[in-house]
Parts: C-alpha cells; structure tokens; sequence
C-alpha cells in the first residue's frame, strides 16, 4: 500500500486494515480487566476486549448512524490537520461497517488524495475520517451517543501536539515519523 507523504490529512491508514490480533499485537486495542461504568456502575468490561456495536448521530440529529466492529480503542491524532478540522486532537475509532441516515446531510472534504472527513452541512460536527481506498470509516469520539467504552490505546503525531496539554496514561506514543515508519513496516 503506497504510504502517505507529508501531504495534509495524516491520519493512520494502513494500520486500521489489521485483524483484531494484530492490532492487540500493536497495542492498539485496549485489553484490561473487569471495568465499570463511573455513573451507573454497570460492568462493560466485555466492550474493552471486543469489537463493538455503536450509535451515533451529529450535534442537530440530521445524520444518525449505526456501526459494527467498533474498536474500543481510541487513537489519537494531535496533528496540525486534524486539530484545525477538529478544533483540537483527534479521538477516533475505526470500525468495520457503518450505516448513515441523513446521507444528503453529509459534506465530504477531501483534505489528501487518500482520504477524506464527513462533516454535518447543518450543524457543521465532523464525523469521521475515511480512507478512500479501502472504504474505511475512522468515526470521530464524540459523534457516538455513548463515550463510556472506549480508552485511549495510541496517540500520534505526538511531535505536533501544542505543549499547553497532555494526555495521561500508559499507551504508545508516536511521532509522525514514527507513525508512518509503522506503516512502511507491513
Ligand atoms: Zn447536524
Ligand atoms: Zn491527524
């Protein structure tokens, strides 16, 4: 697979084609123990070791979507790229299938020649980022209707994060050289 250069619109790519093995391999799905909802307390410990079903929908509701194979693991992306189409770092899962209602609703922008990000033309949230090669929806955190599964399980571009924030945890950490060195690795 041809590996993106310093166009803009970085965002993984070939990783999110890994089966659910490898990607546990990686790291890049979070594999704990017993874990519980902090409001109800109810046990969700089985969403963080499987794929997932999830809804969502955007800030005004004219796009709603269902999705299946939900990772539960959130990358994060902290370049310039995705911060100034986000409003700050990218919290993301990628999925294996997704349903949109609302589909007139959707604006595409093709911000490389790989991929391109959904927005809402009401409401203006973004909703995912999606490889156009592969047909591969990475669904942006907050347009799912419930937050409470997912965990961090990798940050990139690293090097691009603005110095005012950090994010806790033990996770990968990757600079942008790094992320696509991984890339080239497959
Ligand atoms: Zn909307
Ligand atoms: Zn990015």
């Amino acid at each position: 697979m041809a590996v993106p250069g310093s166009a803009q619109g970085r965002f993984p790519t070939a990783r999110y084609n890994l089966t659910l093995q490898e990607r546990k391999a990686y790291g890049m799905v979070s594999v704990s123990g017993r874990a519980s909802c902090s409001t109800c307390a109810s046990d969700i410990s089985e969403s963080k070791e499987e794929l997932m079903k999830a809804t969502g929908r955007c800030l005004c509701g004219a796009v709603t979507f269902e999705a299946d194979g939900v990772e539960s693991g959130m990358h994060v992306c902290h370049c310039s790229t995705c911060r100034r189409w986000a409003g700050g770092p990218t919290f993301a899962s990628g999925v294996a299938t997704v349903a949109f209602q609302g589909q007139a609703n959707i604006g595409r922008f093709d911000s490389s020649t790989w991929a391109e990000r959904g927005f809402c033309k009401r409401c203006g949230s973004s909703l995912f980022y999606r490889l156009k090669q592969t047909d591969q929806y990475i669904i942006h955190m907050g347009a799912f209707d419930s937050q409470v599964p997912f965990a961090v399980s990798s940050e990139i571009y690293i090097d691009e994060k603005p110095p005012g924030y950090d994010l806790a945890g033990a996770h990968p950490r990757l600079t942008g050289e790094e992320f696509m060195a991984t890339l080239q690795e497959q």
